[in-house]
């Protein structure tokens, strides 16, 4: 670990305290309005992180971060996400915290101080890859085209499901490039650049974001080729960059949501009679608590596994999908099994349970769905090459 032992808990304990403080007391108010997180409750809980000293502890060092490693930010990130309201106030949610870390990797010179820093700072991103009709689970199916017109390029395209493209300072926009066989590269550029048009946000199950997750029209949107994120045609190969750790930052996010589902539903076991014994005796209830213990023990063994891999220097594409969809998955019977134990009192709004249960339904689907991670890890499970096992069932 880049910091000492122990240093890092005490870190996550911050955080947590920080949490339960300054997050939770706002999210009553915040659920009941049925709308997204209002930038204005976003700066003013960024403003209180920064007094509690928890502020962008995932950050580089060089951008006011505390210099985790990956298994560190799991501990931090984990903390965050014990609220909803928690990585919007440390500025760890999707989708700036996957752009502070590509940017970091790959953006140079000028980049870094007109977009790296603003973005750590507390300004907003947004990241444009998925298209209807087009690039999704697939991102080989992309339709938007980049045309270089002598020094600059010329962007045509539709995007959706763009989270925080209303308000967000710049995007990053995937399109294929022409002038690169077709392969996609990266443009970084303001979101006031004329051509980028924030149609509307979709209808999603859960607002829990702040700028929705948008329809955007990219209608002749020109960009100097000094906009090129890194080099022409190596858009797959940064996503990558951002998508393997991002996988795991959603894993850590989402761990310290169920946590939250699974302490309201044990704290209720604890204390609700009925067929005269406590709730969480009856063995149909225990045996749900028993799951869930095992499923955010084996979720938070996984992410933590992965994390190390990466922390090694490993690109980690194939530890990460595996993380992310395990913990996907048992993160989400986590919560299902939560509102089970509440009853009635579990689709209401009256616990973040309600809540917590329609937005982690998508984590199941973005970062690539599972069915395609699942395509993925069973392909590379396949032996070949210098691996290549003998047919062990020839006999
Ligand atoms: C809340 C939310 C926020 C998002 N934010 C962003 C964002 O900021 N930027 C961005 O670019 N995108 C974003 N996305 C898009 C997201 O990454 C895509 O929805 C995801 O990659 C799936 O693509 P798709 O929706 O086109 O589904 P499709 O590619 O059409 O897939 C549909 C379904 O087909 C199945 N499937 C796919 N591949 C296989 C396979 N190999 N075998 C069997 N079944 C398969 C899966 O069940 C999948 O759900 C967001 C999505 C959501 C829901």
């Amino acid at each position: 670990m880049s910091e000492l032992p122990g240093a890092v808990d005490r870190l996550a304990e911050k955080v947590r305290d920080f949490v339960i403080r300054d997050c939770i007391p706002e999210e009553a108010a915040w659920r009941a309005s049925g709308e997204e997180v209002s930038e204005e409750l976003r700066r003013a809980l960024m403003a209180r992180a920064r007094d509690a000293g928890v502020y962008g502890l995932h950050l580089p060092k060089a951008f006011g971060g505390a210099g985790l490693d990956h298994r560190g930010k799991a501990k931090v990130l984990e903390a965050a996400g014990y609220s909803m309201l928690g990585p919007l106030a440390l500025h760890c949610a999707a989708p700036d915290e996957g752009n502070q870390h590509l940017l970091d990797v790959v953006a140079e010179g000028s980049h870094r101080e007109d977009y790296l820093r603003p973005l750590c700072e507390g300004e907003r991103s947004c990241f444009l890859m998925t298209e209807p009709g087009g690039a999704g689970a697939d991102p080989a199916g992309m339709k938007t085209l980049a045309v270089r017109d002598g020094g600059d390029y010329v962007i045509n395209g539709r995007k959706w499901f763009i989270t925080g493209a209303l308000g967000a300072r710049f995007a990053i926009i995937m399109a294929r490039d022409a002038s690169a066989g077709g392969a996609p590269t990266l443009f970084l550029t303001p979101m006031t650049t004329p051509g980028i048009n924030v149609i509307r946000p979709m209808e999603v199950m859960a607002h829990d974001s702040t700028g929705g997750h948008c329809l955007v029209d990219l209608v002749d949107v020109r960009v100097p080729a000094s906009a090129v994120l890194g080099e022409p045609g190596q858009g797959f190969r940064y996503a990558q960059v951002r998508l393997a750790p991002a996988r795991l930052t959603h894993c850590m996010r989402w761990l310290g949501a169920a946590q939250r589902s699974h302490d309201v539903a044990r704290s209720h076991a604890a204390h609700r009679h009925l067929f005269g014994d406590l709730l969480g005796h009856h063995q149909g209830v225990s045996f749900q608590l028993a799951d869930n213990e095992m499923d955010l023990y084996a979720a938070r063994a996984v992410t933590a596994q992965a994390c190390a891999v990466l922390d090694a220097g490993s690109q980690g594409r194939h530890e990460s999908s595996m993380a992310k969809v395990f913990v996907s998955e048992a993160a989400s019977r986590v919560v299902d099994r939560s509102v089970q134990i509440l009853g009635g009192l579990g689709v209401t709004g009256m616990t973040p349970v309600e809540h917590i249960y329609r937005s982690i339904r998508a984590f199941r689907i973005y970062d690539g769905p599972s069915e395609a991670h699942r395509m993925a890890i069973g392909r590379r499970s396949l032996p070949k090459g210098d691996d290549l096992l003998p047919d062990l069932t020839d006999f």
